[in-house]
């Protein structure tokens, strides 16, 4: 199996203002020393996303702390009249190396569809960013044994026409719905058996050995207290996690756990 590195990122969603974004970016690169063995990534709301890079970095531009920056959602265009978009390059800009692409918020709330996410996760690509493509299942779907089906036709509508390079640049993110923001996490043993799908489904679209080296996340209601377990699954890479990246502490414990079971 491939060393994969472990990769948390907190999606602050539509929180925080000004000075909380920039005292909890703060906060987060002054306790960042203390995660060995994992990429911190923060993926604040987009007003925000310059004051917290300069939060992260010094004047001449590096991140001492190692932490880095994404978005949370992208336009699929590169410019043009598209009111109130962002386009990747303007992520890049504005120093952003990823940018989460279908979260399930996005998928529900804006009517993004597979084809959309596609789309997004390319331009993503084109730009140099890291796209952090989400998928998973509803509780519907999942008391009705659709998980599996419902997972993989994500994992092909959204990646369609991914070359290998494409996948390798690549992060996914298993987020069940029912688990996003409810406090109801999924079992190691469920997380897991998803990744794993998803893993192997990764090997069919390109091969093996690329599907081997994607780093694939775990998302929904991940907190200090249930990481260590999710992170201890071999094909749980990682965590984007929403409410728990609110508070830095709470961050930062989460990604110990992780880099501690890399
Ligand atoms: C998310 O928004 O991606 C998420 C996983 O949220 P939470 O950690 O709050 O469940």
């Amino acid at each position: 199996m491939a060393a994969r590195r472990r990769i948390v990122a907190g999606n602050w969603k539509m929180n925080l203002d000004h000075a909380a974004a920039v005292a909890l970016t703060k906060d987060v690169a002054a306790g960042a020393a203390s995660c060995t063995g994992v990429d911190l990534v923060l993926c604040p709301p987009a007003i925000y996303l310059e004051a917290v890079a300069s939060a992260l970095q010094l004047a001449d531009g590096s991140s001492p702390s190692g932490v880095t920056l994404g978005g949370q959602n992208l336009h699929d265009q590169p410019k043009g009249a598209f009111t109130g978009e962002i386009a990747p390059a303007m992520l890049v800009d504005v120093g952003c190396r990823w940018c989460i692409v279908g979260h399930s918020e996005r998928r529900t709330l804006f009517g993004e569809t597979d084809q959309i996410i596609n789309t997004k996760a390319k331009a993503a690509l084109a730009a140099g960013l890291t796209p952090i493509v989400c998928v998973g299942e509803t509780l519907e779907e999942r008391e009705q044994d659709r998980t599996a089906a419902v997972v993989t036709a994500q994992i092909d509508g959204s990646l369609h026409g991914f070359s290998a390079a494409d996948l390798a640049g690549t992060v996914i993110a298993y987020e069940p719905v029912w688990a996003i923001g409810t406090g109801k996490v999924a079992t190691p043993e469920q997380a897991q058996e998803v990744h794993a799908l998803i893993r192997s489904r990764l090997a069919t679209l390109t091969d093996a050995a690329t599907a081997d080296s994607v780093v694939i996340q775990y998302g929904g209601s991940v907190k200090p207290d249930n990481a260590a377990v999710l992170a201890s699954q071999p094909d749980i890479d990682g965590a984007l996690v929403g409410g728990a990246s609110l508070k830095a502490d709470d961050f930062l414990a989460i990604g110990k756990h992780f880099g501690a079971a890399g």
